[in-house]
């Protein structure tokens, strides 16, 4: 069996092959999206030298405190003023500055009466004060944003003042969910006997949307081999990236999406990893026409699917499209934990902040069916394979989810 590391880097490999197309979009939707062109300054930013307060503009010098105010520019109102060392022009916040001035004084320091501006006795004025040069910002040319960066807000900002309306990024991958079982009914049906509703496909869409990803919830099938298997291979030639199945990879009677698999030509790389819950990981690669799918199929327990989906998937797409993991946080535990066995283990946990320390407490159901339980966590907590009861007070590493 696979320890959790080389299961990782084996789906890590196996999502590299994807390859990832460029797409044109409009920069208003590009949140999220990563940047598939380097981006350069088509101007200087700012574009000219201009004030940043409100106040008059000046040439410096030591001797001057009194300027007689000759005319008005403020932002996008530019015009011709002629002065001199004893003259000044109101400006505002984001004028042009003119030529002979060099310095703006804010409206703090001085007095305005009878059309002269006389500074304050407290008033300590140094040249060049509240000006925002030509291209301080960024000088036209000049490199503004990377290929291979997650878009964020104000790099959608940086990328419209370099006058980039359309941007080009990455496309997202198509993941498509499809669980299987003869116990699962519909959300909208009420269980009665045996069965119980389809949940984990819903989270694992969520998940898959929060990464900026497309997602399909193909809702379940039955059971039935031959029926899972048609549905496989129809999805396996309709264009998707990636195949996520939940439940049937254990070792049961019941259990046979492993081979299922096998028979439509999917191609093992491993199944099982020594983690907990979630150990019997499938990942399959199905290859067609230079297409590389990556299959996975995650053990149906809800809770065991969705750290399927944290500790493999996510990692795999962030690490194909060059973005860093969001880090771990190292938090005390508040709890003392049993782990007798060598498998490292993805605990629910509370992670919260208290007199600038993390902590993290586990006292919750770590039953791997209870995923309302589950949804009270917002961490999993990491417990490596070597460590055996983890003790009240032990530094250990959280994932938040
Ligand atoms: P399996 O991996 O198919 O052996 O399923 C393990 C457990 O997860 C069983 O208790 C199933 O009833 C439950 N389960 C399987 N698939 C789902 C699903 N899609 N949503 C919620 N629970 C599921
Ligand atoms: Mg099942």
């Amino acid at each position: 069996m696979l320890k959790y590391d080389e299961a990782l880097r084996t789906v890590e490999d196996e999502f590299g092959k994807i390859k990832l197309e460029a797409e044109e979009i409009e920069l208003c939707d590009a949140l999220n999206w990563t940047l598939a062109e380097d981006i350069f300054a088509d101007v200087n930013l700012p574009p000219f030298n201009n004030s940043s307060v409100d106040g008059i503009a000046v040439k410096f010098n030591e001797t001057t405190r009194k300027w007689k105010i000759v005319g008005e520019i403020s932002a996008g109102n530019y015009s011709e003023v002629k002065l001199n060392e004893n003259s000044a022009v109101m400006i505002m916040t984001g004028a042009k500055i003119p030529n002979y001035c060099d310095t703006v004084i804010p409206l703090e320091e001085y007095e305005l009466k009878n059309g002269s501006a006389k500074l304050n006795d407290t008033a300590v004025i140094k040249p060049g004060m509240n000006i925002r040069l030509k291209g301080s910002d960024v000088k036209e040319g000049e490199l503004v944003l990377k290929k291979g960066v997650q878009l964020n807000p104000t790099n959608i900002a940086a990328a419209a003042s370099c006058g980039k309306s359309r941007l080009k990024v990455f496309n997202k991958l198509k993941l498509v969910v499809l669980a299987t079982g003869d116990e699962l009914i519909k959300v909208e049906e009420k269980p009665t006997g045996d069965k119980i509703r389809l949940s984990n496909n819903y989270g694992i869409c969520a998940a898959i949307n929060g990464l900026n990803q497309h997602a399909t919830n193909l809702g379940f099938v039955n059971d039935d081999r031959n029926v899972f298997k048609n549905k496989i291979e129809n999805l396996l030639s309709s264009g998707v990236d990636v195949l996520i199945t939940t439940g049937g990879v254990s070792v049961g009677k019941y259990d046979f999406v492993k081979e299922a698999l096998e028979e439509i030509g999917v191609k093992r790389k491993f199944h099982k990893a020594n983690i907990k819950p979630g150990k019997p990981v499938y990942l399959g690669i199905y290859e067609k026409d230079e297409k590389i799918i990556p299959v996975i199929g995650l053990p149906g327990n809800p809770v065991s699917s969705m750290v399927g989906f944290y500790v493999f998937i996510k990692p795999a797409i962030e690490k194909l499209y060059n973005q860093e993991s969001a880090v771990t946080i190292s938090a005390v535990l508040q709890d003392d934990l049993k782990k007798n066995d060598s498998k490292r283990h993805f605990l629910r946990g509370i992670l919260y902040k208290e007199k600038n320390e993390w902590k993290v407490t586990a006292k919750l159901s770590q039953s791997s069916g209870n995923i309302v339980e589950m949804s009270r966590a917002n961490c999993l907590i990491v417990i490596e394979e070597r460590k055996l009861n983890p003790a009240k007070g032990e530094a250990v590493e959280c994932i938040q989810i």
